[in-house]
């Protein structure tokens, strides 16, 4: 796919993402908004997502995004990153519906391919690696390193994850010679939590409940506690990691909930359990080793039907 190509003639381009963007999400986005501002400054560029987290503040264009999306006219081009065009936020889906050409560039693996033009590479570590690959590399500025750079290193766990390639290390050295101090930024974006996060995430793991002999962990929050350390869905991302990190653990299971009888589900595994083939089950997705859904009943409803799967899936291994 040729970005530049699809956007020829384009004077209206819009961007989006996921619900809830986390630091992929919005490095991409950015990303991706930079480069077309630079290479096709007579268009209008948009990128549309609900608000990001405050630690990404500092990405050239955060304070240009539009969480509203009140936009009536209609784009020539709509790029949606890092999901598949269901999980983009509510507003942008009849902007989405009405453009000319649609254009989809994620890595999710439950990504079967979406809009006019589908560009998904499972393979990749990141939607920012795919951005990276995509664009004129003479168009990278310190602005554009740090937007890729993010998306990377939020998506690999500081490339850490086995979805981490040579190519990835490869482009994560290419872009630190772009001179941002990248320690700073990932101890900012990544590691620093705040106090009411760290505490938070000590309740998580005080209340985490170990099951199928230890194999599987499973910690929530209801909106209750929620809003008593005052947080949100933002202040949680990196929580469903120290369950996981657990030894012993096959699969960790972090849920939080997000309306009446309903949990938004974050599911990490190691090469045992696929929790892509799971979170597909209750219509999520994500990655074999990383995935998510939004389930409808109880806490524990949600448990048992999530154990189900686990468990035929922890069950095969013993074959
Ligand atoms: P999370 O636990 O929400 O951080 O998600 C883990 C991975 O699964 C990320 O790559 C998400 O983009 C993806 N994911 C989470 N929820 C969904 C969903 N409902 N549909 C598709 N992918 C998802
Ligand atoms: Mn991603």
């Amino acid at each position: 796919m040729n970005i530049l190509q699809e956007c020829q003639g384009a004077s209206r381009i819009a961007i989006t993402g996921h619900v809830r963007p986390d630091g992929d999400c919005v490095g991409s986005c950015l990303a991706l908004y930079q480069y077309l501002l630079k290479k096709m400054p007579q268009a209008r560029v948009q990128v549309y997502l609900e608000k990001p987290a405050e630690i990404f503040a500092g990405i050239k264009g955060y304070d240009q995004i539009d969480t509203l999306c009140e936009d009536t006219d209609p784009y020539d081009v709509f790029f949606v990153l890092d999901s598949v065009p269901e999980r983009m936020m509510e507003p942008a889906q009849k902007l989405y519906a009405q453009a000319r050409k649609t254009v989809n560039i994620d890595h999710h693996i439950s990504n079967s391919g979406a809009g006019d033009v589908s560009y998904v590479v499972p393979g990749a570590s990141s939607t920012a690696e795919l951005i990276y690959e995509l664009i004129d590399k003479e168009a990278l500025d310190t602005d554009l390193a740090t937007a890729i750079y993010i998306g990377i290193i939020h998506d690999t766990g500081v490339f850490q994850y086995s979805n981490t390639s040579p190519r990835t290390m490869e482009i994560g050295a290419h872009l630190i010679r772009f001179g941002f101090d990248f320690p700073k930024l990932i101890q900012e974006t990544f590691y620093q939590k705040t106090y009411l996060q760290s505490h938070v995430l000590g309740r998580v793991l005080l209340e985490s409940i170990r099951f199928m002999d230890g194999s599987c962990i499973v910690s929530g929050l209801d909106r209750k506690t929620m809003d008593f350390y005052g947080v949100e869905p933002k202040d949680l991302d990196g929580i469903v990691n120290h369950l996981r990190n657990i030894k012993g653990i096959h699969c960790a299971i972090f849920m939080y909930q997000t309306g009446v009888l309903e949990y938004k589900v974050s599911l990490r595994s190691d090469e045992l359990v696929d929790v892509s083939e799971v979170a597909s089950f209750f219509g999520g997705g994500g990655h074999v080793r990383a995935a998510g859904c939004t389930m409808k009943g109880t806490f524990h409803d949600c448990v048992n039907n999530l154990s189900l799967h686990i468990e035929k899936q922890l069950e095969a291994h013993k074959d």
